[in-house]
């Protein structure tokens, strides 16, 4: 992902998590209730951003706060992460995002929502401020599209309350307005083959995307999946860090190259997961796909 980033801005981006509390059609009614069945949004957020609970300034005074103790970097991506983050009137939508924008060292926006949210307003604003119709250094905009299966059947089974066809029109409308498309992979739901997880590999690699997140599907305290597998813990099969390490080289040989991986595995904090529970650092489990796709292990 960094050598993607080096192709946009001349040195290191840092993404500052923002919680802009915008809800989620797949919890209130609109769409469906109860939420698809993994998630627990509690979980999405870093430790600094459980501290910073402000307005979108005050959450990246604090993430800039974090970060420069660390490593200077060139410019700072908001990163509006929790819940769906096109769901709210455009009008308090783009307020929200040009308060990001406005911070010192902002250079763009990575907004993460569902396939099935972005208004046609939206899509207008997007094309005018970020996309084809935007002015010279426009800033940057990525949007992260949950598209977790290409199968329906999963998608039905997780109440995802969306088809893959759905996604793909969603791509497809960002692209042409000339906004970058990342999307965002769970491998291991249930009902889910081998063949099957690799088939969304297929899949995906036909489809105009700049970035792609993998998953490995975790059961977290609070969902109604965490119901489902204390009743019966074969609903799922769980992998090892082994099986996903080997799981994830096969994307990767199935991707083309010019699609950067911006993560391989979600880091869920200890209370709040029940498994699997596996205490790898994201850095070493990158190590271990780079073992998987060494040629002698070809
Ligand atoms: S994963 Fe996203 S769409 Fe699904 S319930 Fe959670 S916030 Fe809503």
């Amino acid at each position: 992902m960094a050598d993607y980033m080096a192709t946009i801005f001349p040195g290191k981006i840092q993404k500052i998590a923002i919680n802009a509390n915008l809800g989620c059609p797949n919890r209130d009614g609109t769409i469906g209730t109860g939420g698809c069945i993994y998630c627990n949004n509690a979980s999405f957020n870093p430790a600094y951003a459980h501290k910073s609970k402000g307005s979108i300034t005050k959450q990246l005074e604090d993430g800039v706060a974090f970060f420069s103790k660390k490593q200077a970097a060139y410019g700072y991506l908001a990163y509006f992460q929790s819940y769906t983050n096109t769901y709210a009137d455009t009008e308090k939508l783009i307020e929200l995002y040009e308060e990001a924008l406005a911070f010192p060292g902002v250079v763009g926006l990575v907004v993460a929502t569902r396939p099935d949210c972005i208004s046609n307003t939206l899509m207008e604003y997007f094309a005018k401020r970020f996309g084809n119709l935007a002015e010279e250094n426009h800033p940057y905009l990525l949007v992260e599209i949950g598209v977790e299966s290409t199968c329906n059947e999963t998608l039905e089974r997780i109440n995802r309350g969306h088809t893959y066809e759905c996604a793909v029109s969603a791509i497809n409308t960002l692209y042409n307005i000339g906004v970058s498309v990342g999307v965002h992979i769970i491998l291991g739901l249930p009902g889910e083959s081998r063949e099957m997880m690799l088939s969304h590999a297929t899949k995906i690699s036909k489809l105009p995307i700049s970035t792609i997140k993998l998953h490995q599907l975790q059961i977290i305290k609070n969902t109604p999946l965490a119901a489902l597998y204390m009743q019966d813990r074969n609903f799922v099969q769980l992998f090892t860090p082994e099986e996903y390490a080997h799981i994830v080289a096969d994307f990767i040989r199935i991707l083309p190259g010019n699609i950067a991986f911006d993560r391989f595995v979600s880091e869920t904090p200890p209370s709040m997961l029940i498994a699997p529970s596996w205490g790898i650092k994201p850095y070493k489990f990158t190590e271990m796909v780079e073992g998987c796709l060494k040629p002698e292990k070809l």
